[in-house]
C-alpha cells in the first residue's frame, strides 16, 4: 500500500545524501539568501532566467537540516528548464499544501514529486525547513535585497 510517510523518509534521505543542483551558479541573473532561525537552516539560491522567462538553470548552496536540503533539491529539480509561470503555479500549490490541515490530502496532480513533502506536517516545527527554499526563490525572483527569513 502506498504510504506517504515511507515515501517521505525515502525521498528525504535520497535528496539529503545526494542533493540535486547543488553548488554555485556564476554568473546568474537572480540570487538570494534565506535563513530559518528556528532551525538554523541557511540557503543561497541562484537562478539563470532568460529573456523568454525560462529558468535555464537553478542551483543552491547552504547548510541546513535534511528537510531544508531535500526540499531545495526537489524544488530545483522541479523548476529547472521551466517557465516562470510554472514557478508561480508550484509556489501556490506548495504554499497551499504547507498551510492546509494535517488531514487534507496533498494535491498530487498539482505538486508532482513535491507532494511527498506533505509528510513534514507530522512535525509542525519543521514546516519552515521545507518552505525556506520557496521563500528564498521568491526573494531572488523579485530581486528583494533583504535575505528571506521564515519568521
Ligand atoms: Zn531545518
Amino acid at each position: 500500500m502506498f504510504s506517504l510517510g515511507d515515501l517521505y523518509k525515502e525521498v528525504i534521505i535520497d535528496h539529503t545524501k545526494s542533493p540535486r543542483n547543488f553548488g554555485k551558479l556564476d554568473p546568474c541573473s537572480h540570487d538570494a539568501e534565506g535563513f530559518n532561525p528556528l532551525c538554523g537552516d541557511q540557503l543561497h539560491i541562484y537562478l539563470q532566467i532568460n529573456a523568454d522567462n525560462i529558468i535555464e538553470d537553478i542551483k543552491f548552496e547552504g547548510q541546513g537540516c535534511s528537510i531544508s536540503t531535500a526540499s531545495a533539491s526537489l524544488m530545483t529539480q522541479a523548476l529547472k528548464g521551466k517557465p516562470l509561470s510554472e514557478y508561480e503555479r508550484l509556489f501556490e500549490a506548495f504554499h497551499a499544501m504547507a498551510t492546509a490541515g494535517m488531514e487534507e490530502e496533498p494535491d498530487q496532480e498539482a505538486l508532482g514529486k513535491l507532494a511527498v513533502l506533505a509528510g513534514v506536517k507530522e512535525f509542525p516545527s519543521r514546516i519552515k525547513c521545507a518552505t525556506l527554499c520557496w521563500h528564498t526563490i521568491k526573494s531572488a525572483i523579485e530581486h528583494d535585497d533583504q535575505p528571506a527569513i521564515t519568521e
